[in-house]
């Protein structure tokens, strides 16, 4: 372990019952903190920054077991809405479509019948092309195919939308790449899954990312929700069309840092600008 992890670990056992308390007091409110997650890829073989192995994805999912309520993105986003979180909650999620998370990640997930939400880029899954971050590092992995994800459907997982082809949309609000990269791609999934899409996870995820335009093109598509991956807690009483995620760290040390509600995260998270038009009002009667 490193100095700082170490640090860390002090850090988190000496504020634990302090957190504890905060946790509480949240939960008899209702507002206790919603914790979701996104990882990319399981295996043993080709680690990176991105990919977390076999036996430590177990241990995560072991751990969250133990300690929290394993839901879905719906559920998540209603306890938002109505402040009836009455215990730390988890959702599961997975970014990019890795072909190698169809034979160790998912049936573990399915086994246990942990809900999980899968994004994927349609235009990888229709050529099996991989990704320009791993053809950049020299190691094209395999995505998932049409097959795979259509198997995950009939087995509970939710599949969502990452984008057509994995676009950085920082910036963008060119009117043709939106349409094409989210728009369009919508229907496109869900003809290919033979489901309906709900929701919808920003490439990169970062504040920059997520702009007005972007949001908007989601809302419009009929989505139900969007995915950041800056690192946030989901609290009731929050806006629940975006769901705050946070790294599926393979450092456990970490990982249990965000999990045991460190509240000096709230200060430091960064402030999204975006706003979406009003729910429509119910029209009252003469
Ligand atoms: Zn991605």
């Amino acid at each position: 372990m490193s100095i700082r992890n170490a640090l860390l670990n002090t850090r988190r056992i000496a504020s634990g019952p302090m957190r504890r308390l905060q946790v509480q007091r949240l939960a008899a409110r209702g507002c206790a903190p919603l914790y979701c997650l996104f990882y990319h890829r399981v295996a043993d073989t080709h680690p990176n920054d991105w990919t977390i192995s076999c036996d430590r994805f177990a241990q995560h999912i072991d751990y969250m077991r133990s300690q929290f309520e394993m839901i879905g993105l719906d559920e998540l986003q209603r306890r938002v809405r109505q402040k009836d979180s009455h215990r730390p909650a988890i959702a599961i999620t997975f970014d990019d479509g890795y072909a190698e998370n169809s034979r160790f990640a998912l049936p573990l997930l399915m086994q246990h019948k942990i809900p999980c939400t899968y994004f994927v880029s349609t235009q990888h899954v229709l050529t099996g092309r991989p990704f320009g971050h791993d053809q950049a590092a020299g190691v094209p992995l395999p995505v998932n195919t049409v097959e795979e994800l259509r198997a995950a459907a009939e087995g509970g997982v939710e599949i969502g939308l990452h984008t057509r082809t994995h676009v950085d949309l920082a910036g963008v609000d060119d009117a043709d790449v939106l349409q094409r990269e989210i728009t369009d791609a919508v229907p496109e999934l869900a003809d290919l899954i033979g489901r309906r899409i709900r929701y919808f996870a920003f490439p990169y995820g970062l504040p920059q990312q997520i702009t007005q335009a972007g949001v908007q093109a989601v809302y419009d598509a009929g989505l139900e929700g969007f995915c950041s991956a800056f690192g946030a807690y989901n609290l009731p009483g929050r806006d629940a069309y975006h769901i705050r995620r946070i790294h599926g760290d393979p450092d456990f040390s970490r990982l249990r840092n965000w999990l045991e509600f460190d509240s000096r995260k709230l200060k430091i998270e960064p402030e999204l600008r975006y706003s979406l038009p009003a729910p429509p009002q119910p029209i009252a009667p003469k």
